[in-house]
C-alpha cells in the first residue's frame, strides 16, 4: 500500500520593495502610484509611510520596528503578534495579527492614534487591547461542533468567505474561523431568544 505523501507546507508570498529592496511579505506591500507619470510603484509599508508622511509635512512621525510577542490566552496558550503601522493623513493605525507556521491566522487586533503619539504608547494600548480580548472565550468546541459560551455574547470580525464568493461572511471568533452556516446552527440552541448584533470599526473596542 502506498503511503500518502506528506503535504508540502503553503509557500508564503513575498514582495520586493522598489524603495529600499527589502523583502516583505505581500500583506506588507503598497501599491502607490506616481504623480509623474501615474505608474504604479511596490513599496513596503515603512517605506510607504515614510513617503506619505513627507507628502503631509509630518515632520513629528516617527515609526519603530516592533519585535513579534507572544500573549497567552485564557486557556495558557500562547499567541504570536507580529506588528505592522499604518499612516493615513493625520492619524495612524497600529495593527497586530497572529501568525501561526509564518502566515496570518487567527487573531487580528488594531487601534488607532495620533501621528504624532509615542509608538511605545501606541503598542501599549494595543497590547492592553489583545489581553483583554485573549483573556475571554467566546465559543467552546464540543462533540458534534462549536457552542456559545454561557455568556451568550459573541465578538469577532466579518471576513471574507471564498468558498461563498463574498455571499456569506466568514467569521473569526476566538482567533478561529467560523462560517455563517456555524454560527446559525449555534443561535439554534437559544430558538425563540432575542439577540442583539452591534457592527463597530476594527480600530474600537467591544
Ligand atoms: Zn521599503
Amino acid at each position: 500500500m502506498k503511503r500518502p505523501r506528506p503535504k508540502a507546507p503553503p509557500k508564503i508570498i513575498t514582495g520586493i520593495c522598489t524603495n529600499c529592496g527589502s523583502e516583505v511579505p505581500e500583506s506588507d506591500i503598497v501599491m502607490l502610484s506616481s504623480s509623474k507619470d501615474s505608474a504604479y510603484r511596490q513599496l513596503c509599508g515603512w517605506c510607504s509611510n515614510a513617503q506619505a508622511a513627507a507628502a503631509f509635512g509630518l515632520n513629528g512621525f516617527e515609526q519603530h520596528r516592533f519585535e513579534p510577542v507572544q500573549v497567552l490566552d485564557c486557556a495558557g496558550v500562547p499567541h504570536e503578534f507580529h506588528f505592522r503601522t499604518t499612516l493615513f493623513g493625520p492619524g495612524v493605525a497600529l495593527n497586530a495579527s497572529e501568525i501561526r507556521n509564518g502566515f496570518r491566522s487567527g487573531y487580528e487586533f488594531q487601534v488607532i492614534g495620533d501621528s504624532e503619539e509615542d509608538p511605545m504608547i501606541l503598542l501599549g494600548r494595543l497590547l492592553e487591547k489583545i489581553r483583554r480580548a485573549l483573556a475571554v472565550k467566546h465559543l467552546v468546541p464540543e462533540v458534534y461542533g462549536l457552542r456559545i459560551e454561557e455568556h451568550g455574547v459573541v465578538r469577532g470580525i466579518i471576513g471574507w468567505d471564498d468558498d461563498e464568493e463574498g455571499l456569506l461572511p466568514l467569521l473569526n471568533v476566538d482567533g478561529r474561523k467560523v462560517t455563517w452556516d456555524e454560527l446559525g446552527r449555534m443561535l439554534m440552541t437559544y430558538e425563540g431568544w432575542q439577540f442583539k448584533l452591534e457592527i463597530r470599526d476594527k480600530s474600537e473596542e467591544v
